[in-house]
């Protein structure tokens, strides 16, 4: 029961990111434990090419299921058939919220344990150990299972994709889905405001708050980015985010995204544990903050204290000059 089955998203013939993070993670933890990773892919005529991309990121073999795209009941369905078919000892989700619910209705069906926002995944005694943040992060749990299969779901992003070479066998799950899980159809795949924000994948990342005043603030924080040009975006606290200023796509933090740019800059952020969650993986952190108090201050790299109306645009010439534009 050493082999992990992880649940690949693809859509419009591309693999979520978060899922090829998770493929990437059992990779390594079955090699760890003595096993393989399988991936699932359920959707309406998926080539068995596309499928088999999934070896690059590490899956030994992938199990391409005909069925309904995007919707959860029909996934557990899959899952669940190919767990009594296979030999698999858990099953790994990137996060999101497909991801959750899958994870969750597989628990369920399997009357299998389940471990939510995972950020860490070990292996102790042959056994994979899931470590949880608890208590706003200032704890880490450590969970591990006692059922036939362990779920894991992963926080979003919490999984780094590696790209390994490797090649998949693709093979065909027929599956005969439950009654109730087609009581659903997707009607329409809609993107919500904002959705092309892609803060997760920004090398330099403006995160705009409060202190911004306005909606109208994050035109200083376009202007940076734009100054910076390249793989640069604009993100947001959810103060800003609940206050109708900035798309929720550009969230950063617990319940918005997981974020590893190479710089990220705060312009107006107290820097709640809440946000802190969602960043502290940069690798450099910048604060303006008219605050010297200001709880951002405590973990950035470099700190400016003073009135953002008037250090922004003095950075962003600074840049433009620096840059030569
Ligand atoms: C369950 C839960 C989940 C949450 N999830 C998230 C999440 O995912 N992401 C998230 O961000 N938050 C989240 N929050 C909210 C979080 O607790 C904070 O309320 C939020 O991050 C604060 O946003 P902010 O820093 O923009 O605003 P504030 O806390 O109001 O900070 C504004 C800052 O701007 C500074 N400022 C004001 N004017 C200026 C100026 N002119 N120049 C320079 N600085 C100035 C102020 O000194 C202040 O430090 C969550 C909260 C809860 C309870």
């Amino acid at each position: 029961m050493a082999n992990i089955l992880v649940y690949a998203l693809q859509y419009e013939g591309a693999f979520n990111k978060n899922s090829l993070g998770a493929v990437s993670e059992a990779a390594k933890l079955a090699a760890e434990i003595g096993g393989e990773a399988h991936a699932i892919v359920v959707g309406q005529g998926v080539s068995d090419d596309l499928a088999g991309t999934l070896g690059n990121y590490g899956a030994t073999k992938v199990l391409n299921v005909e069925g309904p795209e995007g919707l959860a009941q029909p996934v557990v369905d899959a899952m669940a058939a190919a767990v009594a078919a296979g030999d698999y000892g858990y099953a790994i989700f990137g996060g999101g919220l497909l991801g959750f619910e899958v994870g969750a209705g597989l628990a369920a069906r399997l009357d299998a344990g389940v471990a939510m926002e995972i950020t860490a995944v070990r292996v102790e005694g042959g056994k994979l150990v899931a470590e949880r943040p608890i208590l706003g992060d200032s704890a880490i749990s450590q969970i591990s299972f006692r059922s036939d299969v362990g779920i894991i779901i992963s926080r979003l992003n919490a999984f780094e994709i590696k790209e390994t070479g490797g090649t998949a066998a693709v093979e065909s799950l027929s599956v005969e889905f439950s009654p109730f899980s087609g009581q659903a159809t997707m009607i329409t795949r809609g993107e919500q405001r904002g959705a092309d924000v892609d803060i997760e994948g920004a090398d330099v990342l403006i995160a705009g708050g409060r202190g911004l005043g306005a909606e109208e603030g994050f035109e200083l924080c376009e202007a940076l980015a734009t100054a910076f040009g390249g793989n640069s975006a604009v993100a947001a606290t959810r103060a800003v985010v609940d206050a109708g200023w900035f798309p929720y796509a550009g969230q950063i933090g617990q319940t918005g995204k997981t974020v590893a740019p190479k710089l990220y800059l705060a312009a107006g952020i107290s820097g709640a544990i809440q946000h802190k969650v969602g960043m502290q993986g940069a690798e450099n952190i910048v604060a303006i903050n008219k605050d010297a108090n200001a709880p951002i201050f405590e973990f950035s790299d470099l700190g400016i204290v003073g009135d953002l109306n008037k250090i922004m645009p003095k950075l962003t010439e600074a840049v433009k000059a620096k840059k030569g534009a």
